[in-house]
């Protein structure tokens, strides 16, 4: 049975349309999955930001493949806008990740820019003028973005993360920047861009290939990093004051010990409670009393050093391990809190509210003692201190040398 001629293939498989192809699938995809991040309520702002700029590349690039068979205005006007939608959705979604305002009058700028283009190209007949002028604009707006990665988000994920993260924007944007050089220097180069196999046009979709794919890399490590520090964060944190919380304050117990272990080098822990706390609670109100832990909290870190260890291990009770310190320091940093504490007036809704501080004091300095006996020699310190007269600051009894009744109270 005889075959009817086939038609010559309409779809373009020069290397670079392949190429593009390949990102346009790429972008898409991950367009789906930055849809899914936001539908999780992972950075969700950022999220929807990035899913629409991901998709406005891959329709953009599947403009641009099919460009010999589409008219001027998708083939090049429209395609070129998506890319400009896009590119100002990545930007806008860092800075909404990176807590920065939003630039939008510089994009409303950029679009002003891309008509001019438009009118320069279709009524001028410059078309190495658009090109330039769009090229120009992408670079600007992928540079803008790895700026503020690298500059916005050093302080949360540590200056080199967020240099590299910055890297595959700002490679991008160079190709760009390259590309709008070009265009206005070899005013004749222009028009054959895409369509042409060369090895420039290859290498150039290759770096686009690459790069948004490591630029989706970056974006997705941002994100994910993030979650983990603020679980890590959330898991070694009291909500109310900002403190360690228990947890976390007996794990850096357990390096004190250990490097007390090793080098021999003592330690100290507080143990310090407010003094008739429910009081507090029952005359200015539970809102009251929240208030009073969190002044707690400010004062504590205030009279802590940044080596010092402080945190809320139950409801109005805090330790501060304070390491390298023996006796008379920790005495001396114990009776500074008593003070600070004493003097601190606390406003609330009824009322100015005063309140004084019981403080145990116990210092390691005996290797083979575990962490719990320490414990229990500050928990009889601090029960000292409420026995005799609260607002006061009782050294606990050493496992050798140290007397039992030192004490620093007023
Ligand atoms: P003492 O001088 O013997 O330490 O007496 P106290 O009243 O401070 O101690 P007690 O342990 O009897 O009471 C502690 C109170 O702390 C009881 C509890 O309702 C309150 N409390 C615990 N957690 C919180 C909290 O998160 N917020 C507030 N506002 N109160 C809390
Ligand atoms: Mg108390
Ligand atoms: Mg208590």
């Amino acid at each position: 049975m005889a075959h009817p001629p086939r038609r010559a293939a309409r779809i373009d498989l020069k290397t670079p349309i392949v190429i593009l192809v390949l990102i346009l699938l790429q972008q898409g995809l991950v367009a789906g999955v930055w849809a899914v991040m936001a539908w999780l309520r992972l950075s969700r702002g950022p999220a929807l930001h990035w899913a629409g700029a991901s998709a406005g590349v891959a329709l953009g690039l599947a403009l641009i493949s099919q460009r010999d068979h589409l008219p001027v205005w998708a083939g090049f006007w429209l395609s070129n806008g998506l890319l400009l939608a896009a590119f100002i959705a990545f930007r806008r979604g860092v800075q909404l990740f990176a807590g920065r305002p939003l630039a939008d009058r510089e994009h409303l700028a950029m679009w002003g820019l891309a008509v001019a283009a438009i009118a320069l190209d279709l009524r001028g007949g410059l078309s190495w003028a658009a090109v330039a002028i769009t090229s120009a604009v992408f670079a600007w707006l992928l540079l803008a973005t790895a700026w503020t990665v690298h500059r916005h988000l050093a302080g949360e994920f540590g200056a080199r993360v967020a240099a590299g993260c910055a890297v595959p924007f700002a490679v991008i944007g160079a190709v760009f920047a390259l590309r709008g050089v070009v265009a206005a220097v070899f005013p004749a180069s222009i028009g054959r861009s895409v369509h042409a196999d060369t090895a420039a046009n290859v290498a150039t979709t290759m770096v686009f290939m690459v790069g948004g794919l490591l630029l989706q890399i970056a974006l997705a490590a941002l994100v994910f990093v993030r979650l983990l520090l603020r679980l890590r964060h959330q898991s070694e944190h009291d909500d109310l004051t900002g403190l360690l919380n228990r947890r976390a304050i007996q794990q850096r117990l357990r390096g004190e010990a250990e490097r007390l272990r090793r080098y021999g080098q003592a330690y100290s822990v507080l143990s310090i409670d407010v003094d008739h706390f429910k009081k507090i609670n029952d005359r200015f109100g539970h809102p009251a009393g929240d208030e009073v832990l969190r002044a707690m909290g400010r004062v504590l870190r205030q009279v802590g050093r940044s080596v010092d260890h402080v945190a809320r291990t139950g409801g109005e009770e805090f330790w501060m391990l304070v390491p390298s310190t023996g006796i008379e320091g920790a005495l001396q940093v114990a009776e500074r809190l008593r003070r600070a504490v004493g003097e601190m007036v606390v406003a609330t809704p009824r009322g100015d509210v005063t309140l004084t501080v019981s403080i145990g004091v116990a210092v390691a300095t005996e290797p083979q003692e575990p962490p719990e006996a320490l414990m229990q020699r500050l928990d009889a310190a601090l029960y000292r201190a409420k026995q005799g007269g609260r607002n006061r600051v009782e050294l606990a009894a050493g496992t050798t040398d140290v007397p039992a009744e030192r004490t620093a109270a007023d």
